[in-house]
C-alpha cells in the first residue's frame, strides 16, 4: 500500500490547488482522479489536423484579476507568461432562432428607475431573484438577466444566494481584468500536477474509505490502495457524503443534504469559412434545448472555430447534434471534431451559510480531514481555491 503523508481525492482545481498547498509545505502528496484526465471543470481538450492546432474549453473559461489565490499558485507554476486577454466578443441571447444583443432587450426605463438600489441594497439574506429584481427591474430580470444567471451553472438560480454569485473581491491591478491561458485552463492543472513532489494517478475512481489505527486507508473500483495521515476529498458533495458514510456518518449525513446537477456538454470545432455567425463570448438562450453556447471566439484562431453546448438533462445524442446543426447554420459534414463532458455544478440554496456553519462546527474535531470544492463559499474557480486554502490552514493549526 502506498504510504503517503495526503491523499487528495479529486483533481479538479479543488483538489490540486490544496495539493499544490501541501507539496509546498514539504508533504509528500498524492492525487487521486477518477477521470484518464487531470483537471475535472479545467478541460481544454487539443486537436490537430494539418498542422493545425485548436482547442475548446469544456468548462470553465475565463479568470479575472480578482483571482488573487489562483494568480500566486500560477505565478509560483512559472507559468505568468502563458495569461492571455479575451478578445472582446458580446455575450449575446439567442431567441426565437435569432442572436439579439443585450442592451435591446432591456427596458431602459425601468433599468434606470431601478439602478439606484445598487447603492443600498445588500446581497445577505437575499436570493438572486430578489437582489437582482431590485437592481435591474423584475421584467429585466426575468427576460433577461436572469437567462445569463441560469447560464453560469446551467440551472434555475432563482433561489441560489446572491451572496455566492459574483463575490466582489479585490482586484490584482497589474493583472487583466479578465483572461484565459494560451492552450486554455487545464494548462493551469497540467502546471499545478507537474510540481516536484507531488504525484498524480489518473483512472482511480475511489470507491471506500477505511480509517485504521490513526490513517486513512483509501481504495479504488479497481482494488488498487493507498494510505495516508490526512485525507482531503475534493470530490462533488454527493460522492464526499457516499464515501465518508461508514467512517464519518454525521459529517456524511450532512453533506447528503446538498443537491447538485450535472452539466452535460456538446463541444464541435468548424472551419471559419464554413461558418457565418458574428463572433460571439456566448449564446444565451431562455427557451432552447440549451442553456449556453460558450464559444472559442475569444481566443481568435486563423484557421477554425469552437463552440460548446452546455445542454439541459435528458437529450440524446441526435437531438443534440441536430440542434447544434441547426443553432450554428453547417451540416454535420462540416463539423470536423466533437468532444463530450458531464460536470457536476452545485445547486445552491438560501440558507447555504447555515449548511456551512455546521460544516465548520463537526470539522473541527477532524484536523486530519480536509473538505474542499465548488460547493463552500462559491462555485468560483477563486471560491474553490480559496477553500482550499483555508483548509490547508486548518491542517498547519
Ligand atoms: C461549464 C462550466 C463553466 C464554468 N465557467 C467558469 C468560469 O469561466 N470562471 C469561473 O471562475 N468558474 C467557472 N466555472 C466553475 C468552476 O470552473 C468550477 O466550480 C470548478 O472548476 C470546480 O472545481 P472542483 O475541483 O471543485 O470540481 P471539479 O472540477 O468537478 O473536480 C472534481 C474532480 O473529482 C473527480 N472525482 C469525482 N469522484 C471521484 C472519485 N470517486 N474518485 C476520484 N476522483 C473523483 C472528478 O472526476 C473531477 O475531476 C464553470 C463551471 C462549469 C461546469
Amino acid at each position: 500500500m502506498m504510504q503517503n503523508d495526503v491523499v487528495v481525492v479529486g483533481g479538479g482545481i479543488s483538489g490540486l490547488s490544496l495539493a499544490f498547498y501541501c507539496v509546498q509545505a514539504g508533504m509528500k502528496t498524492t492525487i487521486l482522479e477518477k477521470n484518464d484526465t487531470i483537471g475535472g471543470s479545467f478541460a481544454s481538450p487539443h486537436y490537430s489536423a494539418n498542422g493545425k492546432k485548436f482547442w475548446l474549453e469544456m468548462g470553465a473559461h475565463t479568470c479575472y484579476s480578482s483571482y488573487q489565490n489562483l494568480l500566486d499558485i500560477v505565478e509560483a507554476c512559472g507559468i505568468t507568461d502563458t495569461i492571455i486577454p479575451r478578445a472582446k466578443v458580446p455575450f449575446s441571447l439567442f431567441m426565437n432562432g435569432k442572436v439579439k444583443s443585450i442592451v435591446s432587450s432591456l427596458n431602459i426605463f425601468e433599468l434606470l428607475v431601478s439602478v439606484p438600489n445598487l447603492f443600498t441594497l445588500k446581497k445577505d439574506g437575499e436570493s438572486v431573484k430578489s437582489y437582482y429584481s431590485k437592481i435591474v427591474g423584475e421584467r429585466n430580470y426575468n427576460n433577461v438577466l436572469s437567462h445569463f444567471f441560469n447560464a453560469v451553472p446551467s440551472q434555475k438560480t432563482d433561489d441560489f444566494p446572491a451572496e455566492m454569485m459574483f463575490k466582489s473581491r479585490e482586484k490584482r491591478k497589474v493583472v487583466l481584468k479578465n483572461y484565459t491561458f494560451k492552450e486554455g485552463l487545464q494548462s493551469v492543472a497540467q502546471a499545478i500536477s507537474a510540481r516536484s513532489g507531488l504525484n498524480v494517478f489518473t483512472n482511480q475512481n475511489i470507491t471506500s474509505l477505511k480509517f485504521v489505527d490513526g490513517l486513512y486507508e483509501i481504495r479504488t473500483a479497481d482494488g488498487n490502495e493507498y494510505s495516508a495521515k490526512t485525507l482531503v476529498l475534493a470530490t462533488p458533495s454527493m460522492v464526499t457524503s457516499k464515501l465518508l458514510k461508514d467512517i464519518k456518518p454525521e459529517i456524511a449525513n450532512h453533506f447528503s443534504q446538498l443537491k447538485a446537477a450535472d452539466v452535460d456538454s456538446l463541444g464541435v470545432i468548424v472551419r471559419k469559412e464554413n461558418i457565418s455567425l458574428k463572433p460571439v463570448a456566448a449564446l444565451i438562450s431562455p427557451d432552447d434545448l440549451f442553456f449556453s453556447v460558450v464559444s472559442r471566439d475569444t481566443v481568435p484562431d486563423d484557421n477554425y472555430r469552437g463552440f460548446v453546448f452546455h445542454f439541459k438533462p435528458g437529450l440524446d445524442d441526435k437531438a443534440k447534434r441536430n440542434r447544434i446543426t441547426e443553432v450554428l447554420g453547417v451540416s454535420m459534414s462540416k463539423i470536423e471534431h466533437t468532444a463530450s463532458k458531464i460536470n457536476t455544478v452545485p445547486s445552491l440554496r438560501m440558507g447555504h451559510h447555515k449548511w456551512l456553519e455546521k460544516t465548520n462546527v463537526l470539522l473541527k474535531k477532524e484536523k486530519n480531514l480536509l473538505l474542499t470544492g465548488n460547493y463552500f463559499g462559491g462555485m468560483a474557480i477563486e471560491d474553490c481555491v480559496s477553500r482550499s486554502r483555508s483548509e490547508f490552514d486548518r491542517l498547519k493549526g
